[in-house]
């Protein structure tokens, strides 16, 4: 079991106050906090061995260059990767996808077919609207029901033998559903269609298993799981990653220059062009460490209850909407209170210290389908509390008596 308490005293930023009460996070699925372990890490590095890597012959850059590789090979069997190289680093999920759709751009031609969904995040819709117009495929959406369960015999409707490309998130950010991605994959499959998953909302939660997914493409942040922002992976099958041209030239991609040609370097370098994130890196896997330390059994059955628990006491709530009821979903609560908009609720609750999102949340398609301008979304990690819950609750009646 997890011991939450003690888990809490990891994480210094829990005890600060805002305008004067006890900070109350519930904005995880926007970037989660960031334990004194990984925060160590950071340090140490700018402290004692902060140096550019892989070009160095002098210790400090060897240090800086073992520790980065060294975290590379933590994600890699993290995720299970056959390869190390089939990780590479980006800036985050963002970054990882515009790779991948950059990359089919010489791959793709008129007649071709992309498959969203309709839960997608706008970083995992932009990107291939993008790459339409460059080649001339054509997006297509599969649909949502009222739950904001995708509908499953109209993804199969839409595969064919033009499908290229299937994207979908693994959990949608807005509303917590836990997408079939297994089911997504086998049938794309069965088309030859590659499949990206975005895992950007599931990896703080779940650990998934690239290869037993048989997932083409996989992709995340490490600021939504305890680690920095500026950082993140693109897991890609070797196959598919020596098939996508680099996305960026510079240094450290190249193998050799000269004005007449250039030859690219072997993978994970292709794609990491010039001077990463390297503390972001060496982070990103100390983040890995301490999630594991915990266990993701343990944080799934922790967040499941706080989920129910929050989602008991909302419903409790007169006039208030849950959106988003999927069968499967994470510990995300998105949700309106009558005609008050989501903004307002927001703004008082943060003057009670208690943080949420409110608007669209980079989804602006399921609020569409919803016919709403956005909602409030509570998100709980595993450093949470049903006590926090409790207050939530009591601090959202204020505000709803406060603007009805
Ligand atoms: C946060 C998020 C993204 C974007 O991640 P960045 O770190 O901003 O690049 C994409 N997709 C989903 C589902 C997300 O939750």
């Amino acid at each position: 079991m997890l011991d939450v308490q003690n888990i809490r005293k990891d994480f210094p930023i829990l005890n600060r106050t805002v305008n004067g009460k006890p900070l109350i996070y519930f904005d995880n699925a926007a970037t989660s906090q960031t334990p004194q372990q990984v925060i160590d890490v950071i340090v140490d590095y700018y402290t004692n061995y902060n140096a550019n890597i892989h070009r160095g012959v002098h210790s400090l850059s060897q240090e800086a260059t073992d520790a980065y590789e060294q975290a590379r090979i933590k994600i890699q069997k993290h995720f299970n990767a056959k390869h190390p190289h089939e990780i590479i680093y980006t800036s985050g999920t963002t970054h990882s996808i515009n790779l991948v759709a950059n990359g089919f751009s010489s791959l793709l031609k008129k007649g071709d077919e992309i498959i969203v969904s309709a839960l997608e995040h706008h970083s995992n819709i932009v990107p291939w609207q993008m790459l339409c117009e460059r080649t001339g495929a054509s997006l297509k959406v599969i649909p949502m029901n009222e739950n904001g369960e995708l509908m499953l015999s109209a993804f199969d409707a839409l595969l064919n033998d033009n499908t290229k490309l299937v994207f979908v998130n693994h959990i949608s950010n807005a509303l917590g559903t836990i997408n079939p991605i297994e089911y997504i994959i086998d049938e794309a499959h069965k088309v030859n269609a590659a499949v990206l998953v975005d895992g950007a909302q599931s990896c703080p939660h779940i650990k998934p298993d690239v290869q037993a997914l048989d997932v083409d493409f996989y992709v995340c942040s490490a600021h939504k799981l305890c680690g920095p922002t500026g950082v993140g992976m693109l897991y890609g099958k070797e196959e598919w990653l020596n098939k996508l041209p680099p996305y960026q030239g510079g240094g450290e991609m190249i193998a050799e220059v000269s004005f007449e040609k250039t030859t690219y370097a072997a993978l994970p370098h292709k794609f990491e062009a010039g001077t990463p994130n390297i503390c972001g890196g060496i982070a990103f896997g100390a983040a890995i460490d301490y999630m594991n330390a915990i266990g993701f059994d343990n944080i799934a059955q922790y967040e499941h209850e706080l989920l129910e628990y929050g989602t008991e006491q909302l419903q409790k709530i007169d006039g208030l909407k849950i959106y988003g009821t999927a069968k499967e979903k994470t510990s995300v609560i998105s949700f309106n209170v009558g005609n008050i908009h989501p903004y307002d609720i927001g703004t008082i609750l943060d003057k009670m210290g208690i943080a949420v999102r409110t608007g669209h949340h980079c989804a602006q398609p399921i609020m569409d389908f919803y016919n709403i301008p956005g909602t409030v979304r509570a998100s709980f990690m595993f450093y949470n509390t049903k006590e926090e819950i409790d207050s939530f609750i009591s601090a959202l009646k204020k505000a709803i008596m406060m603007l009805s």
